[in-house]
């Protein structure tokens, strides 16, 4: 299972994606714990991405794009894996696209959570003091000036991924204002459908092919007698061109009228002559 979560910050991307590990088994790549990672260890990425991550804009995307394909090469992902604020442009998307195509490897769904961007604010506010209660370090980007930004962000880089994705025949949308449990039914049942709709699809691809389409109305044909395939021929031939024979009609007849006419016009002329 290959998956995008895809929305703005706050929109739950994060509890969703860890229960997704959980369920499938599969990690959460999340670049931006991934970059805050990189920033404590001071590493030249960190050093780099530091104060970009501060002011709520976005890392350059060639340096997260290195960052995703140096972790999903990682023997954990090879089953699959969650991708949690990546990518977050489309040209981030369209790496990622080469990326799996030169391992041959494809996405199952990039789910959207959409919501109203008034509650962000409020859910951020919600997480900081969850944060400050477990006694954690409170993110740099979590306060109400960088969060407009990163709102921002979305709104201008990473919201054409919707159309991006819908393009693709990726895109899953659900309601991320609901609460998380529903939140999850949701995004269980778009990945539950997904997976049955994968396999309806390779069910019927035998049926699709004109040859085996070809044999099996031959079958029928077979099957049944002549004298029933007549009159359907007859009716369908009917019903799709009434008009233009009826007029044939109307037309034949006329002209023979019209003959019938000039005929006796001829013939009373040679009398009087
Ligand atoms: P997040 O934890 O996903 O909210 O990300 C926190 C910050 O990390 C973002 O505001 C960006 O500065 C940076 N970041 C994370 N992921 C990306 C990405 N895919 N592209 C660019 N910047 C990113």
């Amino acid at each position: 299972m290959r998956l995008i979560l895809l929305g703005p910050p706050g929109c739950g991307k994060g509890t969703q994606s860890q229960r997704l590990t959980e369920k499938y088994e599969i990690p959460q790549l999340s670049t931006g714990d991934m970059l805050r990672a990189a920033v404590k260890a001071e590493t030249p990425i960190g050093l780099k991405a530091r104060d970009i991550m501060a002011r709520g804009e976005l890392v350059p995307d060639d340096v997260v794009v290195a960052i995703v394909a140096d972790r999903i090469e990682q023997p954990d992902a090879r089953n699959g894996f969650i991708l949690d604020g990546f990518p977050r442009t489309v040209p981030q998307a369209e790496a990622l696209a080469r990326m799996l195509a030169d391992k041959g490897l494809r996405l199952d769904a990039a789910i959207e959570l959409k919501v109203d961007e008034g509650i962000l604010h409020e859910r951020i506010a919600k997480r900081v003091a969850e944060m400050k209660a477990r006694g954690e370090t409170i993110r740099a980007d979590d306060n109400p000036e960088a969060l407009e930004k990163r709102v921002h962000a979305y709104r201008l880089q990473t919201a054409p991924l919707v159309s991006y994705y819908s393009k693709h025949k990726l895109l899953r949308s659900t309601d991320g204002m609901a609460s998380i449990e529903e939140v999850s039914a949701a995004i269980d049942r778009i990945l539950g459908n997904a997976g049955k709709g994968a396999q309806r699809k390779a069910a019927r691809k035998p049926a699709r092919r004109p040859k085996a389409r070809k044999s099996a109305m031959a079958a029928r044909t077979a099957a049944k007698p002549r004298k029933a395939a007549k009159p359907r021929k007859a009716g369908r031939k009917r019903a799709s061109k009434p008009v233009p024979k009826a007029a044939g009609r109307r037309t034949a007849a006329r002209r023979r009228g019209a003959r019938k006419i000039r005929a006796k016009r001829v013939n009373k002329a040679g009398r009087r002559g």
